[in-house]
């Protein structure tokens, strides 16, 4: 078996809760994980039928044993019609829009060792933590490339250096310049959202990585990142601080994406049930090659992120599914018109790197080098809106 340790730490405990708080973490271990990959390969094409008539019903919401049958193989059949309705339902609610974003890393210097990645602690190459003076002038290069409001803030995990004061200033200086902050840094302290939120951040997204906690450690030996419950943890404190919008996801590879995705689904409906106030976003990032050389454990195929992408839209019409440059330019376009509603556009992933191009050790590979004028003249080939701006302080 490979369930989830039956013995853990109690949160009840107060000599660790008031490090690594309360939440999602008191809950995930009620499933387990080869019970929850049975609900994926059990499902029969009578289970298929029944829940794809169960999402055409307007009165009916799926549950996430429902979203396990749409990501099977028996379900594999009905990709078209899941596309068909996958299409329906995002229209429905986004209209026919692609949102655009842009990633600007602020710095590369990470105290943890997450074995996949680049940034990894044990790397050797030059460290950058962009000055304040330097995160202007990317702001004033992204700014010229075209439109883009939704900036997406970038950090290795260095607390010290790139801690809630550094990120504080950080969000006041691009505060000028764009009208939606996202942050993809550490998790952090509610108290320290709540902070950040009066300095202009509306969103956070953090990557669980997986959700399968054994693999968890393995792929996590070092630093805060180790801890599994903090990270689980702080999508709560982000609920807490009331931060706008909140944003889920998964590395497609370390473990067998299909328990990771449906332990995310239940997260995410826990999440939604509870802080009902913030609106949610996922992503399923599907693994490259890094400087690391590590290897995806299992690999999703575009046929199967494609299945992954119409199910969830099936399981949830409400939610902002995002596709980065990881994935190609044409793979991009194909899915554009069936469910996704945000994409980033002329991403650099090493910091400084669209005031000064050069060659840094970039986090992942891009897939989709276009510029974004490139990519807003392919959606609106499609007959999609790219938007820039969708979202204003003022009606929140
Ligand atoms: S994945 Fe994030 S936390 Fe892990 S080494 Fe890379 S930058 Fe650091």
């Amino acid at each position: 078996m490979n369930a989830q340790p039956a013995t853990r730490r109690k949160f009840s405990d107060p000599d660790t809760e008031h490090i690594f708080g309360r939440g999602y973490a008191d809950i995930i271990d009620r499933y387990d994980w080869d019970e929850t990959l049975a609900l994926v390969d059990n499902a029969t094409p009578a289970d298929v039928a029944r829940v794809i008539a169960k999402a055409t019903r307007s009165d009916n919401v799926l549950t996430p044993e429902d979203f396990a049958v749409l990501i099977s193989e028996a379900a594999a059949p009905r990709i078209e019609q899941m596309a068909a309705l996958s299409r329906r339902f995002t229209s429905e609610r986004f209209g026919k829009t692609i949102s655009m974003y842009i990633p600007m890393y602020v710095g590369n210097a990470c105290t943890n060792k997450c074995v996949y990645c680049g940034f990894n602690h044990d790397n050797d190459f030059k460290r950058v933590i962009l000055s304040l003076e330097q995160v202007e002038e990317e702001c004033k290069a992204i700014r010229k490339l075209a439109p883009f409001e939704n900036l997406l803030i970038v950090a290795g995990e260095y607390p010290s250096l790139c801690g809630v004061d550094y990120l504080e200033k950080v969000l006041h200086t691009c505060r000028p310049y764009f009208h939606n902050l996202t942050l993809e840094v550490q998790p952090m302290r509610s108290a320290d959202y709540e902070r950040l939120t009066h300095a202009g951040l509306n969103g956070v997204v953090c990557f669980q990585e997986t959700y399968h906690r054994e693999s968890y450690k393995k792929y996590h030996p070092h630093g805060m990142k180790s801890h599994f419950d903090w990270r689980l943890n702080g999508y709560d404190r982000m609920g807490e601080a009331g931060v706008h919008k909140i944003g889920l996801g998964a590395l497609l590879g370390l473990e067998d994406w299909r328990g990771d995705v449906v332990m995310m689904a239940r997260h995410l409906r826990y999440l939604q049930k509870k802080y009902w106030k913030s609106r949610f976003s996922v992503n399923f990032p599907r693994m490259r090659p890094s400087e690391s050389g590590f290897q995806p454990k299992t690999v999703i195929s575009d046929r199967q992120l494609a299945q992954l992408t119409f199910a969830f839209r099936l399981f949830d019409h409400d939610c902002d599914i995002s596709y980065s440059t990881r994935e190609s330019s044409s793979y991009r376009d194909n899915m554009a018109t069936l469910g996704v509603t945000s994409m980033s556009a002329g991403s650099r992933t090493e910091p400084g790197g669209y005031s000064h191009a050069h060659e840094q050790l970039e986090q992942f590979e891009i897939c989709d080098a276009r510029t974004p004028l490139e990519v807003e003249q392919a959606i609106t080939r499609l007959g999609y809106q790219p938007v820039y701006k969708d979202w204003d302080a003022i009606f929140d």
